[in-house]
Order: structure tokens, then sequence, then C-alpha cells
């Protein structure tokens, strides 16, 4: 039953989200205003009954009823991808704080993911928003377990995120002579600190992002998607590593251990 809750619960999670990666970039537009959600073609306002998340854009076979848009598949991918992130944060976590902690992680990480593919920013009101709402959840959890080193390793964390991501991007830029990662990058890699703490979680944030953004990048340029000049935002990387790092990072770490023979 509780299964079946966090799924729906996620899914509803996914819809308000979308909202957030349509809204936040555009000017004209806010979270709060216009109050109900509207065709970004047609500029219709869309009636409850076909605003259901995943359901609705099947029985529309993905097109706005009035003017017969296309509506894009992201909008279900990323109430899907919320559902299961969310049952598989339950799965990990079970009913803690440290799972209410892991959804709003969750919550930031796929916006972010998806406004810096489509728009190359990492908006500012996410990350403050995160901040915001990790510190009120991470001293929740040093309150429980009567631990004021685990706030404190999570400011640490947020500090080593932030210094170690501008360091890489100073010497990428000496190294490129090209602006090597922005300013966005640095602040999510101190958001990831904080939710993660910083060793070892941050250094494999670091080589999983670099690793897959490598072969993406390479990818997308050997097949021409991409030319070498286009930027490739990193925060999707970033944010993938996150959720690798927050699922499985500890059994990674200590294969990672016995690999080098350390353990
Ligand atoms: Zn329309």
């Amino acid at each position: 039953m509780m299964w079946v809750f966090i799924f729906f619960f996620g899914l509803a999670v996914g819809s308000f989200l979308n909202v957030c990666i349509y809204r936040i970039p555009r000017a004209d537009v806010s979270i709060h205003s216009p109050r109900r959600s509207f065709c970004p073609e047609c500029s219709n306002p869309i009636n409850v009954y076909d605003n259901i998340p995943v359901l609705s854009y099947l029985l529309l076979r993905g097109k706005c009823r009035q003017c017969r848009a296309r509506i894009s598949v992201l909008y279900p991918l990323v109430e899907l991808a919320t559902a299961g992130l969310f049952l598989g944060m339950y799965y990990h976590f079970g009913l803690t704080l440290e799972f209410l902690l892991a959804l709003a992680f969750i919550s930031l990480l796929l916006p972010i993911a998806v406004i810096d593919a489509q728009h190359y920013i990492i908006p500012n009101v996410i990350i403050v928003t995160g901040l915001v709402l990790g510190l009120v959840i991470v001293c929740g959890i040093a309150y429980q377990r009567s631990e004021v080193w685990y706030l404190l390793t999570r400011i640490i964390g947020a500090v080593a995120g932030g210094a170690t991501l501008w360091l890489v991007a100073v010497i990428g830029s000496a190294i490129l002579r090209k602006k090597a990662m922005g300013g966005g990058d640095i602040k999510l890699m101190a958001l990831i600190g904080f939710f993660l703490g910083a060793w070892p979680e941050l250094a494999m944030v670091i080589g999983f992002s670099a690793l897959s953004g490598a072969v993406v990048g390479t990818v997308l340029i050997v097949s021409g998607v991409k030319s070498r000049q286009s930027p490739i935002p990193y925060g999707p990387f970033l944010a993938g590593a996150a959720v690798l790092v927050l699922l499985w990072g500890d059994r990674l770490w200590r294969a990672y251990l016995q690999f080098v023979g350390w353990n």
C-alpha cells in the first residue's frame, strides 16, 4: 500500500517539477501565476481532467486537446522518473528522515538537470530553496541522532564541493583557454556536497560525472549532434552522478577499495 501511495505521490511531485522546469527559466511566467497550467502553443488553460500525470498524456496521445500541438514526451518522462526515483529511495531508506532528505534532493536535481540541458543555466532560486530545505531536514536528522557532527559534515561538504569545482573551473579555464565551467555548476556542487557529505561522496560524484560527461560529449561530437565548440551542460552529469552516489555510494566505494587492494 505504501508503495502505491509513494508512486502516486511521486507522479504528483513530478507534475509540479514540470511546472518549475517550464516556468523558472522564463521571465514572463512565475510558479504562482498564471494559476492554471496552459498549453505553451495556444495558451489555452488545460482542463483539470487533461492534467493528470502520465495518464492524460497517453489519453490525449501526446497532443493538446484544443490546438493539437505536440506535447513534449519530457512531461510524462519527468513524472515517471520522479515516481521511480521516489520508490527507489523508499526501498533504500524506508520511512526515515533520510528518506525525506533524499526526496528533497531528487526534487531539486531533476529540474536542475532538465533546465541546464535546455537553457544552459542552473537557477539560483533552486539552489537557495534546496539549501534552506536541506538545512531544515539535516537539522532534524542531527537532532534525532543527537549528533551535531552530522550537521557539520554537511556544511563541510557544501564548502568542499563549491571550492573543489571552483578550483576545477579555474584550472580548466587556464588549460583550455576558455570558460570550462559555469558558476551554476559550482553552486550545484555545493548543494550536492551539502546533501551527500564531503568524503568520499564528492570524489565519487566528480569521478562519475567527469567520466559520463566525457563519454556522452564524445558521442555527441562524433555523431555530429554537437560541434566541438558548442557548450555541453555539465549539470545533468553532476545530478546523475549524485543520484548514483546517493543510492549506491557506500557499496561502490567499498568495491573500489577492494579493487585497489586497501581492504
Ligand atoms: Zn494548445
